[in-house]
């Protein structure tokens, strides 16, 4: 007996030593070009030094130790990992009706970890999931296993599910004799929203999903995607007041300039979709540091029959006008100093979430403000560019190769060929030399 402990006892000891000898190893990144997160231009090679998770050394033409651990992307861009503000990871393809109703948070939890992989695989080393769309806590499952390594998939923040009114963000079309799962937390009056967030806060929600408007509960024109406001500005400061006395951030979806104002008077955080939002709307959000997730790519991609199991005749009309409202709309924020991130909201379609930064230029950004609305303005948006975001000396090593120059041309993002996060490979497309 005494003999087996000390074999075990040497054998966990070696074990120590030989994840001590890991930890302090040093991987060199040979970057061809660098496109730090910040600036404006790329800076051409440089040598990353990584130490466990951390960035522990940037430097153009540095000498490497001899016999240190090195990988070669010298033919390549490299680019802090992306970051996509809008997310459901636990949705999945197939008809959405079906997830919600038939399948069970445990199944599409599994599904959800399907998608992370592919979604780290693309390039994404962080999301802000926003409602899990009646999973019960698969997103918090989720989040905590990729945090222990259990499943490998981008680092997590969510709201579990988002606060909504009596009527309002539900599944539609059936007799109301019919209980139907929640995909939101419903909630009237300020006493009843407070109680909903101290809810979530309590259930381990990063953040607060609210949604202003929904067209699930009416739909004020037929030409156009528009929905009836859930809450008054009352009821939205209450829940704004309660979520940051949590540390909480609260993201907004709204459609009308209307709904964004009350919002924007209430505090929130980011808007999200903002599909007919004025200049003078855009302004407001600047001098108050609220954020502006567009979304381009899911509308159009609803409009081109992509997802959602295709589109009615009638739909495609509306989508096709609410698609060019919404491109107008992204012009006149590009006119204003709103801070516009990068959030793709393409649930169907996991590893797809770049083609966002190719509509954002397509539609008038300049590309190195787009490449900028994915790394660290939006890990301002989640409160992590003190930890990643950005390619600098003590920043997480989340890193991402693409071949040619992104700036040039986005859709170098569609093939992403390495991706290392928090220090860790887990695509490398390119062979490792010592
Ligand atoms: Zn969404």
């Amino acid at each position: 007996m005494k003999k087996i402990f000390i074999s075990f006892s040497i054998s966990f000891l070696f074990c120590l030593i030989i994840n001590a000898q890991s930890e302090n190893e040093i991987t060199y990144i040979k970057a061809g070009k660098l496109f730090d997160g910040k600036s404006n231009q790329l800076l051409s090679n440089v040598i990353i030094g990584i130490r466990g998770q951390k960035i522990i050394s940037v430097n153009q033409n540095q000498e490497l130790e001899p016999g240190a651990k090195v990988i070669d992307l010298s033919n390549s861009t490299v680019l802090p990992g992306l970051i996509d503000t809008h997310t459901h990871i636990v949705l999945h393809s197939g008809n959405y009706d079906n997830q919600i109703i038939k399948e069970t948070p445990e199944y599409r939890a599994l599904y959800g970890a399907s998608n992370a992989k592919i979604t780290l695989e693309s390039g994404i080393t962080t999301i802000r999931d926003v409602g899990n769309e009646g999973a019960g806590f698969a997103d918090i499952a989720l989040r905590d296993a990729i945090n222990n390594g259990i499943v490998p998939g981008p680092r997590i923040l969510t709201c579990i599910q988002p606060v909504s009114s009596t009527g309002s963000y539900n599944l539609v079309g059936y007799s109301p004799y019919i209980t139907l799962p929640n995909i939101s937390y419903v909630a009237d009056g300020p006493e009843k929203i407070r109680e909903k967030v101290r809810l979530l806060v309590k259930e381990g929600a990063d953040l607060i999903k609210v949604y202003m408007e929904s067209y699930e509960k009416k739909q004020l024109r037929k030409d156009l995607l528009t929905g009836a406001m859930n809450y008054t500005l009352d009821e939205l400061k209450a829940l704004v007041d309660e979520s940051h006395s949590a540390g909480l951030k609260v993201a907004a979806h709204t459609y009308s300039d209307k709904a964004a104002k009350i919002a924007i008077e209430a505090g929130v955080n980011s808007i999200e979709h903002g599909l007919y939002l004025s200049e003078e709307t855009f302004q407001l959000m600047a001098k108050k540091n609220i954020y502006y997730v567009p979304t381009l790519l899911v509308y159009e991609m609803w409009r081109d029959g992509k997802i959602f199991g295709g589109i009615s005749d009638e739909d495609k009309i509306k989508l096709k006008n609410t698609c060019e409202e919404h491109i107008k709309t992204f012009k006149r924020a590009l006119k204003t100093p709103v801070k516009i991130c990068f959030g793709t909201d393409t649930f169907e379609l996991p590893g797809t979430n770049a083609q966002e930064i190719e509509l954002m230029v397509k539609y008038g950004m300049n590309p190195e403000r787009a490449l900028i609305s994915a790394t660290s303005l939006a890990a301002e948006l989640l409160g992590i560019v003190d930890q990643t975001g950005v390619i600098e000396v003590n920043k997480i090593a989340d890193l991402i190769a693409v071949d040619g120059n992104p700036i040039d041309n986005p859709a170098a993002l569609r093939n992403v060929k390495f991706v290392m996060k928090e220090g860790k490979v887990f695509v490398n497309k390119i062979p490792i030399t010592r």
